[in-house]
């Protein structure tokens, strides 16, 4: 029988921070595309298919010329970028959350070079996660010790069953492990979050709280678990009987771990409710083994994080406009810099900011030069002046990425990518070489 498909095993799925490790890719021998995914969830499988070629993929470098992108030759629009960034004053290069860490570190490199803004999208979804970390460290581990160990799962702020669909499967709830031999009826999930998810639905205890009180809930569980009598009937709409309650369940858990996401992380407190959460797990420790992890959302985020701290000593919104790094998360924050229209050019890498900030910001990033290194049309390539057309890290090219526990997996290359492009890392090599040229360096 002739052979008419090959297969990719061991795949990791470059969409969400699960990293999913055990898809298996078929490509037709004959068209080189994608035409079965094994073992992936709806949404990432969608990604391997739409990596296929199709009107919405950008195969050629563009430049705008007279108001419509126009194909160029790589030479002509890599020396348009460089351009760009060069004569710039106050440049920003952002998004590196949807590619690997050999591109997130070229990205560093060019940064430094331009003396530009450095930013990735933790500072719209875990930046306060980060900022807590750094306040009071954190007890963390790996998925790979919640699935063996873990009786006790908190879903604070998240919603896996949308945002992470396997991430139940594989490593928080119904999965067997070494310790949990009956999976699903070994663990006790609790959820808490304003609104009935899906994930909530699937929970054991579903505890409502009030929108932007996350704080005030964590504060009244850690008085009720140091033994303070709290004189009030509820707590963020929650009954305090309840509190008791899940206070109980807490101190009993053989294992527990608290998966955080952007419902705490963006509720008005923001680092303080985790800077709370931190102070609650560690005082849980007194009674048991407790753990939390941050559910991040893009799937190489934290090797983002990862890949500009160890360049920089930061892991997001890094100015280097005195020629060294500076930090500081709200003043050099893409969102803030972008409201107050100091950003003079952009160089956005495997991002959409065009389709999630707000609109005071996008309207000024739209105003200024913007390139765009996409595989996609987006609302943000839309806008752009010059749009180099990327390989799909994890699909189109290899490299490697974190997990959300920062564990690094190495991602596969399972086709070639179509038309002309070529990997993010090797199209911020030739615009550092263009830069370089420019600078006189
Ligand atoms: S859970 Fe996340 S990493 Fe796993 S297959 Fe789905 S999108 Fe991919």
């Amino acid at each position: 029988m002739v052979e008419k498909v090959r297969t990719v095993t061991d795949v990791c799925c470059p969409f969400c921070g699960t990293l999913c490790d055990d898809l298996e890719i078929d490509i037709d021998l004959k068209t080189d595309q994608v035409v079965e995914v094994r073992n992936g969830c709806q949404i990432g499988t969608k990604k391997f298919y739409a990596s296929n070629p199709s009107e919405h993929r950008f195969e050629k470098p563009l430049i705008k010329k007279n108001g419509e992108l126009t194909e160029v030759s790589w030479e002509e629009a890599i020396d348009k970028a460089a351009d760009i960034l060069v004569k710039a004053q106050r440049p920003l290069l952002y998004g590196f959350s949807s590619t690997e860490c050999e591109a997130q570190s070229r990205g560093v490199e060019l940064a430094e070079l331009l003396n530009a803004i450095l930013d990735n999208t933790a500072s719209v979804c875990h930046g306060p996660s980060l900022l807590a970390i750094q306040d009071v460290g954190a007890s963390l581990a790996t998925l790979g010790e919640i699935k063996n160990r873990a009786d006790t799962v908190i879903f604070w702020g998240s919603n896996p069953v949308h945002a992470h669909p396997r991430h139940l499967s594989r490593y928080s709830d119904f999965i067997r492990g070494y310790f949990r031999t009956d999976g699903r009826n070994d663990r006790y999930i609790i959820v808490v979050d304003p609104r009935y998810t899906h994930t909530a639905q699937i929970a054991d205890k579903y505890i409502k709280v009030k929108p932007n009180e996350d704080y005030e809930l964590i504060q009244s569980i850690r008085a009720v678990l140091r033994g303070t009598d709290l004189d009030v009937k509820e707590v963020a709409g929650v009954p305090i009987e309840d509190i008791k309650e899940l206070v109980e369940r807490l101190k009993s858990a053989n294992f527990g771990v608290l998966f955080f996401g952007m419902g705490l992380t963006q509720s008005l407190a923001h680092h303080r409710n985790i800077e709370t959460a931190i102070r609650l797990v560690t005082e849980l420790n007194d009674y048991n083994k407790f753990i939390l992890i941050p559910m991040r959302g893009h799937y190489n985020v934290a090797g983002a994080n990862q890949v500009f701290a160890w360049n920089t000593g930061y892991a997001y919104s890094i100015d280097f406009s005195r020629g060294y790094p500076r930090y500081n998360p709200g003043e050099f924050s893409s969102v803030q810099l972008l409201m107050r229209d100091e950003v003079d050019a952009s160089l956005v890498v495997a991002s959409d900011p065009g389709s999630n900030f707000p609109a005071g910001a996008v309207k000024n990033l739209f105003k200024h030069p913007l390139i765009a290194i996409e595989p996609h049309k987006t609302p943000t390539s839309a806008f752009a002046d010059v749009v180099l057309p990327a390989a799909i890290a994890g699909i189109e090219c290899e490299g490697t990425a974190y997990r959300m526990d920062k564990v690094p997996l190495r991602l596969r290359k399972v086709k070639e990518a179509p038309g002309e492009s070529l990997s993010d890392k090797e199209i911020l090599e030739r615009i550092i070489e263009k830069v370089k040229g420019k600078l006189g360096e």
